[in-house]
């Protein structure tokens, strides 16, 4: 595999007594201020506790929540993350309410100072449009960048890909970086056949245009949830009030003219209501009532599905395949969790929302990499160690 990024592991004399600024994914799901699932902030507890035992001076800690659009968004602040640091961390961490409105460096200046947390970077909307000063401001909390944000490596955002031209040969991939890099690295190039790809979630008009590069590697891509509707659509089935906006209806369209080898395969039947609240209904057929939306993927599908889950040498899977976190909708997602676990290919899953079911399912140990970044795995997959910010790890934003 490739030698870059260069990994945390070998620079802990480096890094002793030095300024450490670090971005990690603390992308979590919040309700009123409390952490639901905690499993992203603990993924990032091994490079966190290597800095701490290291003895860097100061560790500056960066991360994004949610989608605040450059505005501060009280619901989605990482004050409630510090607190549940500091006690996983047993440090002080001091909770700095702009990123880079000052205050910062006033706080390297005190004797106590350790750990300092910074607020959502994207309440600036500098963030995301990587802005080379926002990018500068940031980068003079550290002496040294470690980018243990995987999640986020897809995104040419300021804090994991415009930082990078500040620290020449003095940024460094955070342990689940590396993790991720081992991990997914061996569904690049021609991994043994066949390939199966499993899609769902409901994030379409995101993932639909990964499609067509997915649908180069694998030798055949099942796809369900909410992925579903659109490419029924497409073919002319009636989708009642599924998840299906015109314009992912449209790229589907695209995407299946294109899959001449008829790589892809939809769900033959569902479990539908005429809202999400309603009890669930068996549709037998591929066709969904007028009034009803498909809120998982029925029986004859999983059938299906699993025999081609059961004949893959390498899997790759992301995105529910129903509306799970209702019990009544979530077999279909639940089930491929155990044919994954099952397989005897490598099987890699990413994804918050999938990665979650797969919890659930308590499976998570028979699965080949559990992945951290969904849009990042995927992206992944496609452009490898291309990735922009991991490549920007060894050659800065724009290098060669
Ligand atoms: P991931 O986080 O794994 O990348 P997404 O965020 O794309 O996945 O999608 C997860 C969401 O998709 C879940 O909240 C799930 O309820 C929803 N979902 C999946 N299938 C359906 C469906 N048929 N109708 C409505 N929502 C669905
Ligand atoms: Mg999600």
């Amino acid at each position: 595999m490739a030698n870059y990024p260069l990994c945390l592991r070998d620079q802990g004399k480096l890094l002793k007594q030095s300024k450490v600024l670090a971005r990690f994914d603390f992308n979590v799901p919040l309700e009123k201020d409390t952490i639901k699932d905690t499993s992203r902030i603990d993924a990032a507890l091994p490079t966190l506790s290597f800095l701490l035992e290291s003895g860097v001076s100061t560790l500056t800690i960066m991360s994004h929540l949610g989608r605040p659009q450059g505005q501060v968004v009280k619901g989605l602040s990482l004050r409630s993350v510090g607190e549940y640091l500091a006690e996983k961390l047993s440090e002080e961490v001091i909770f700095v309410e702009s990123c880079v409105r000052g205050g910062v460096e006033q706080l390297f200046s005190l004797a106590k100072t350790k750990v300092i947390l910074l607020e959502n970077l994207r309440f600036c909307s500098e963030e995301i449009a990587n802005c080379p000063e926002f990018a500068k401001k940031l980068a003079n909390y550290g002496d040294y960048y470690i980018n243990d944000a995987f999640g986020c490596c897809h995104r040419k955002h300021a804090s994991v890909y415009g930082i990078n031209a500040f620290f020449p040969e003095k940024n460094f991939s955070g342990f689940l970086l590396d993790k991720e890099i081992k991990g997914l690295n061996q569904l690049l190039g021609r991994p043994p056949a066949p390939f199966i790809g499993v899609l769902g979630g409901a994030k379409v008009s995101d993932k639909i245009q990964i499609i067509q590069t997915l649908l180069l590697k694998v030798d055949k891509l099942l796809i369900g949830g909410g992925m579903a509707y659109p490419f029924l659509a497409a073919r002319g089935v009636q989708v009642g009030k599924s998840l299906c906006s015109s314009r992912d209806r449209e790229l589907a369209e695209k995407i299946l003219l294109k899959d001449t080898l008829g790589k892809i395969l939809l769900p033959v039947d569902h479990v539908a209501a005429e809202n999400p609240e309603e009890s669930p209904v068996l549709i037998e057929s591929q066709e969904i009532p007028e009034h009803m939306m498909a809120l998982d993927i029925g029986p004859q599908t999983l059938r299906e599905y699993k025999k081609w889950v059961a004949r893959g040498e390498t899997l790759f899977w992301n995105g529910p395949l129903g509306f799970f976190e209702n019990p009544a909708y979530g077999k279909g997602t639940l089930e491929m969790a155990s044919f994954m676990a099952s397989s005897r290919g490598y099987t890699v899953v990413g994804g918050g929302d999938s990665v979650r079911a797969l919890r659930e399912s308590g499976l998570t140990d028979h699965i080949g990499h559990v992945s951290s970044g969904g849009g990042a795995a995927l992206e992944f997959i496609s452009l490898g160690m291309e990735l922009p910010g991991i490549r920007a790890l060894k050659f800065g934003p724009k290098g060669a």
